[in-house]
């Protein structure tokens, strides 16, 4: 016989357990039901609905922590991708779902929301150049299960090309199937950019042309370049680690105390002129530079030094001043043969030229023809001395005309010419003058130039053809170019450079008289003045003669 099913008759208890399980289902554990006095079957189920609840608040607590605890671990992970530069992701590839950590979207200049990390958008964002090199190194890792490690560069969504530094590797399952890959992203373009710039500045030591030394503070070597290698002898090899004095001779070693006293108290010694020595310990002239290095916090951590072989300055130097010393001899014997033409010279002259005088008064015509002649010889020969002491002394005094003055050459001009009236009419000469500047020099040098020039003209004149000649000036910006020109007898072109030399002339003084200085005295005058002059012709029809002196005066 069938047991009969005892019915369950409606109790209230059922209506609080059914509301208990609605409160459990919505994480609410507040509250515990209350055991009857009955204590049957549905209290068991009460009691059991109360460990329930007791245990799955604990376990929430439990799963509420944890979160929080990796929400936390989360956010450590941002902050250090953030501050490393480093962005990860993880590729679940059966699903083909690729997480992108939020530094990585910052890396890449994508928006988490409006950039899908498929694998297609992610070689988009690599440069183009680039892309079928990483496609290339991914897919081998993909294939062999090998990690990855390589430099690429990228493409911002904003244009902006940086570089990456990107490691990875591949996970695969039971079935030697890769089921996963992850991989860090770093942006590594400064780092990259500062090797690059050490790169070039040791490119531009290694190369320099003199020998770049870097020592510590207490003097060991530390760096040795190519040209310290030629300079000195020693290699890098070699030296680097010894002690700098090795370089220094014996009588030079308490120069390393002064100089790394002036580098300690922060200051730099420059191109000092010292004395080093060779690996075969010949001693040469440097010139030294010598620099702290600095930390970033400007604390002197070493010393670069900077040396110059400058032996051979040194030599030119010393030359120099053999030369100068040369020259001043010379200036001064010059000087002194001034003194003796225009003293012991011109004195003697003067009584011949007296004695010559009385000579001829007294005595012409009591000789017989020869001796008249002589007289005449004699009395010209002296004129002529007299007048090349006085030209002579005229060239050597140049240099004691130093008052600076502004010259109107317009004025100078018109009196040269007024000056040479005489001359002038008496070779029929016609000189016109265009309008000329006002400039910076010395007035009785100007003077001497273009009355040289002038006389000359008139001088060298073609026979029985008038002289005419013509002035001017052009304004060439930093100079004045003043010309000279003239219908004369011409200069042949092999004799435009000899001209200005002293005493050179190009005729006897039968044909035209002279002493061969007033191109040399010109060119003299010029030539102080910071100028130059020369001369073009056509023999035959005339001279020109250019003279360019600059506006502003070189003393
Ligand atoms: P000097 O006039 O005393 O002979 P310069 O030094 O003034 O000496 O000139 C050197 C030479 O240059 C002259 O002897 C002459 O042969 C030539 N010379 C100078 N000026 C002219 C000129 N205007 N025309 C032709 N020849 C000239």
């Amino acid at each position: 016989m069938a047991e009969t099913i005892p019915v369950i008759t409606e109790d209230p208890r059922l209506e609080l357990i059914s509301q208990q399980l609605v409160n459990f289902a919505n994480a609410d554990f507040s509250s515990e039901l209350n055991i009857s006095e009955q204590r049957d079957s549905i209290d068991s189920i009460i009691i059991g609905l109360n460990l329930l609840g007791e245990e799955l608040k604990a376990h929430i607590a439990q799963a509420q922590l944890r979160e929080a605890d990796l929400k936390e671990a989360l956010h450590r992970l941002n902050v250090a991708q953030h501050l490393s530069h480093i962005g990860s992701w993880e590729w679940n590839i059966p699903e083909n779902k690729i997480e992108w950590t939020d530094e990585l979207f910052r890396l890449y200049g994508r928006e988490r929301g409006s950039f899908e990390t498929t694998f297609e958008n992610y070689l988009n964002c690599i440069h183009p150049e680039d892309r079928d090199f990483v496609n290339g190194k991914i897919q081998n890792a993909y294939q062999d299960h090998q990690p990855f490690d390589f430099f690429h560069r990228i493409m911002r969504a904003d244009g902006i090309v940086r570089i990456h530094h990107s490691r990875g590797e591949v996970f695969t399952g039971a079935d030697d199937r890769p089921y996963k890959m992850t991989g860090t992203a770093q942006d590594v373009t400064a780092i990259k950019e500062a090797e690059s710039k050490t790169h070039r500045l040791a490119a531009i030591v290694e190369s320099s042309s003199d020998a770049i030394i870097s020592k510590t503070l207490k003097g060991y070597i530390t760096s040795w370049n190519r040209k310290a290698e030629e300079i000195f002898g020693y290699t890098a090899d070699e030296i680097v680690g010894k002690h700098v004095s090795i370089l220094f001779p014996e009588e030079r070693l308490s120069e390393e105390e002064a100089i790394m006293q002036e580098i300690r108290d922060g200051r730099s010694v420059i191109n000092y002129e010292t004395i080093r020595k060779r690996k075969d310990g010949t001693p040469f002239n440097v010139a030294i530079t010598i620099s702290p290095i600095l930390d970033s916090q400007k604390r002197i951590t070493g010393v670069s030094k900077v040396a110059r072989d400058i032996t051979e300055k040194k030599e030119a130097e010393e030359k120099l001043q053999r030369y100068t010393q040369e020259l001043e001899y010379k200036n001064n014997e010059t000087r002194q043969f001034t003194y003796v033409a225009s003293h012991d010279l011109q004195e003697p002259l003067r009584t011949i030229s007296n004695y010559i005088g009385l000579l001829a008064n007294d005595y012409t015509g009591k000789f017989d023809k020869n001796g008249d002649l002589y007289i005449k010889f004699i009395s010209r020969g002296a004129e002529r001395m007299q007048v090349l002491i006085h030209d002579l002394l005229e060239y050597t005094r140049i240099e004691n005309d130093n008052l600076i003055t502004d010259v109107d050459l317009a004025a100078l001009l018109k009196d040269i010419v007024e000056n040479m009236q005489s001359t002038i009419v008496a070779n029929n000469a016609v000189i016109t003058v265009d309008s000329l500047p006002v400039i910076k020099g010395y007035h009785t040098r100007m003077n001497s130039l273009f009355q040289n020039l002038i006389s000359n003209s008139i001088k060298f004149r073609k026979k029985n053809v008038a002289p005419v000649i013509h002035i001017n000036a052009t304004d060439k910006g930093n100079s004045w170019l003043f010309i000279v020109k003239d219908n004369g007898i011409g200069i042949e072109k092999d004799y435009y450079e000899k001209i200005f030399m002293l005493f050179q002339r190009l005729h006897t003084r039968n044909t035209y008289e002279g002493t061969g200085i007033g191109l040399s005295h010109c060119k003299k005058i010029v030539e102080l003045r910071g100028g130059k002059i020369w001369v073009e012709s056509v023999p035959g029809e005339g001279s020109t003669f250019y003279v360019e002196l600059p506006k502003k005066v070189i003393l």
